[in-house]
């Protein structure tokens, strides 16, 4: 069991990690004094881990464990899940000093955690993510929210969580291409500012991809630390912040020109972030070793290192245009020096831009 903190002053919260705490009530009870909880869910989720959170909970208060189960995908992360939420906790007399419970991915993370945002001007709520991408990344630093039709996560609020727990065990139903997503946004923390860290990842990538819980625990403990660090820097992402998307403006523009759900998003971010090393190598900041380095650590996570076939580099170009970190009529990217130290900038050679949209697209 590995215990740590986010630290944001009176917001500061505690994740633990470790095998089978779903099962472990002496982490909720301190929550729950007198209150009582409410579990929101997925159709996926639910039947594999819905009774166990319940029969945890259900020592802890007086009245029955209430859920509700949404259907699962992220085109359900909308206004009309969010809306079903809200009449549940209606329906459910939830008050103002009780608390909301997201049992699932990032999907049910993020809109729960709106939900909570915003019910009654703010709820308390507790984080139980079940895909080493939520345990690693949406269920730490607070951005909660849906999609809009014409944009994703473009509704939204930032809204902390009192407790993240995450049980490694949840992670042996996960499939595993959405484990190999996961393991993206991990590499990318060792790539951000972490070079120990990838390291480590080179060494124990198959344990991980094997689900050996020690290195999971591990590599989601190191990933959380990394990432919890850096929001504590910058909870609004004002500044440095913005280094947590290496790899997402051009894996965005990947994931958009496909059409969403194609490619899962750490595959996308994962190509991405092998295109931003080609742009920082050009640009003769990262040299060829490293993103060799890099090449093969993505592929040994099963993780593809090149952008699909028939994006254009013209079709690149107009998505990234449009990219929110645009900032007055300049992109900016996120480029590496080395391994374990990414930059945020808008300095860079447009010329070495377009080559490595010729070079690495078809
Ligand atoms: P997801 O929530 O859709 O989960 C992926 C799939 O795995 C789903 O089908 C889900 O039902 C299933 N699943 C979840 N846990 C499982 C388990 N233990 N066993 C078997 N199946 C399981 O996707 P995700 O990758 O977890 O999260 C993606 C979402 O997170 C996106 O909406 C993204 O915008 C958001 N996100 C938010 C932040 C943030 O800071 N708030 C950061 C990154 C991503
Ligand atoms: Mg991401």
């Amino acid at each position: 069991m590995e215990t740590l903190t986010v630290e944001l002053g009176d917001r500061s919260y505690p994740i633990h990690i470790g095998r089978g705490l779903r099962h472990a009530s002496e982490y909720l009870a301190p929550l729950l004094q007198g209150r009582r909880a409410v579990i929101i869910t997925n159709e996926t989720v639910g039947p594999l881990y819905l009774d166990d959170l319940r029969n945890t909970l259900m020592p802890l208060q007086d009245q029955p464990v209430a859920a509700l189960q949404l259907a699962d995908g992220e085109q359900y992360k909308n206004l009309s899940s969010l809306e079903q939420i809200y009449t549940f906790l209606l329906e459910q007399r939830l008050e103002r000093n009780d608390l909301l419970i997201a049992l699932g991915g990032g999907v049910i993370g993020d809109i729960a955690g709106f939900a909570a945002a915003s019910y009654q001007r703010g709820i308390d709520f507790i984080q139980v993510p079940t895909t080493l991408l939520s345990q690693v990344d949406s269920s730490v630093g607070g951005k909660t929210g849906i999609n809009h039709p014409l944009g994703k996560n473009m509704i939204g609020a930032f809204h902390q969580p009192r407790l993240v727990l995450i049980d490694t065990d949840t992670l042996n139903t996960l499939p595993d291409r959405e484990l190999s997503a996961g393991l993206a946004e991990v590499i990318k923390y060792g790539l951000i500012d972490d070079p120990e860290f990838f390291a480590w990842l080179e060494k124990h990538i198959d344990a991980l991809r094997a689900r050996d819980p020690q290195a999971l625990a591990f590599a989601i403990a190191r990933s959380c630390a990394d990432k919890a660090r850096v929001v504590a820097e910058d909870e609004r992402e004002a500044g440095r912040r913005a280094l947590l998307n290496l790899g997402h403006t051009f894996g965005h523009a990947i994931e958009t020109g496909m059409g969403y759900g194609a490619w899962l998003h750490g595959e996308a971010i994962a190509a991405g972030m092998m295109m931003a090393a080609d742009l920082s190598q050009r640009l003769g900041w990262i040299d060829t070793d490293s993103v060799s380095r890099m090449r093969d650590l993505f592929s040994a996570a099963g993780l593809p290192v090149t952008p699909p076939a028939g994006l254009s580099p013209a079709r690149f170009r107009d998505i990234m245009a449009v990219d929110k970190k645009v900032q007055r009529g300049r992109l900016r990217l996120v480029l590496l020096h080395s391994i374990g130290a990414a930059t945020v900038t808008a300095d860079f050679d447009a010329q070495c831009l377009e080559q490595t949209l010729e070079a690495l697209t078809a």
